[in-house]
């Protein structure tokens, strides 16, 4: 009896260590609004992650966004999230963004860039808004709390020479209740840095008159001088009701991320059933990544240094990782 005593424990210590050894786990993977394009790719991700029995169990988390989500990440909140390439770069160096100022996300770590995020600038028709410049005195949603997008209309604004002091009300809130507000029209303008396509945006095109508002050549070559992040990019005819010629835009990139504190071990199996071995299913799971994802592009955007299984990845995929993003020894 003593001695099957002995055994239960035993067996009960080695359940233990081995539940707080690389080997198993949990991982929460930060994302955005339930109405944006980073939750159903989280939530896909886990559940990939689920179905792969790699000893690791995963749920997506909605949040405020990209800047949340790299401070989650660097508390230990969230082991792995998605999050705007520049938001990133800003986070890791403790640059650019207040939140960041002196507080640098020294354990972010980067797996992969996935699609482009372009700032969707919206306006209702009958506000007398033709270009940004026009947004003064207005009441616009300028993004959630916590979020990338807020950064973005921030800068977007900067590069008309208006500061969210110039408008009528700077709205924060869920992306969601944005796109409400904008289509009831208790607001005139919005701002929101997501994949094209997003569900919410499609939805009040249909259903309100808004426009989808430009950035004028330029404004766009000042803005890109001063926010090296933003790109230039064009929303396509088609995508969205009412968009009949396509709209010129900044965009940054959105991209998988994770913390220094997980093992290579698993960000290595996470980074090759996602880019590898279940691509397909991965692509699958949103529009966007279908679109414009494919490993051998993951690297093209990429601002923070890589995890090191993410490294191990793609030294066997023999892709040339530049110098910059190795991770700091
Ligand atoms: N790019 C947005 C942000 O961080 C989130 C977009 C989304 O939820 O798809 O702030």
């Amino acid at each position: 009896m003593k001695h099957r005593m002995l055994v239960l424990t035993s067996l009960l210590v080695l359940a233990l260590t081995a539940g707080v050894s690389a080997q198993t786990g949990f991982l929460t993977i930060g994302s955005g609004g339930t109405g944006g394009v980073y939750f159903p790719i989280a939530t896909g991700i886990a559940k990939m992650i689920n179905d792969a029995n790699i000893g690791w169990r995963s749920n997506a988390r909605s949040t405020g966004g990209s800047v949340f989500n790299v401070t989650a990440i660097q508390s230990g909140e969230l082991q792995m999230a998605l999050a705007q390439n520049d938001i990133s770069f800003y986070a890791y160096g403790g640059t650019g963004v207040e939140a960041f100022i002196g507080k640098p996300t020294r354990k972010l770590r980067g797996i992969a860039i996935l699609y482009p995020e372009p700032i969707h600038i919206l306006a209702r028709r009958d506000r007398g808004i033709k270009t940004v410049a026009d947004m003064k005195g207005k009441q616009v949603y300028v993004g959630d709390i916590g979020s990338g997008a807020e950064q973005n209309s921030k800068q977007v604004l900067d590069g008309y020479g208006l500061t969210f002091a110039d408008l009528g009300q700077a709205v924060r809130g869920s992306a969601t209740t944005g796109v409400q507000l904008l289509t009831d029209g208790r607001i005139d303008a919005m701002f929101y840095t997501v994949g094209v396509g997003n569900a919410a945006i499609m939805q009040a095109a249909l259903t309100a008159p808004i426009e989808f508002l430009s950035i004028d050549p330029m404004k766009l070559r000042d803005i890109r001088e001063k926010y090296p992040f933003l790109s230039a990019f064009g929303i396509a005819a088609g995508i969205y009701r009412g968009v009949d010629a396509p709209v010129v835009t900044v965009t940054v990139q959105a991209s998988l991320v994770t913390s220094s504190d997980m093992s290579a071990d698993v960000v290595y199996r996470v980074t090759k059933l996602l880019m590898d071995e279940k691509v397909e299913e991965f692509r699958g799971i949103h529009s966007n990544l279908e679109r414009y994802f494919h490993p051998l592009k993951a690297l093209e955007g990429m601002a923070i240094p890589l995890h090191p299984g993410a490294v191990r990845f793609y030294q066997e995929k023999n892709t040339r990782i530049p110098e910059r993003l190795l991770p700091p020894k």
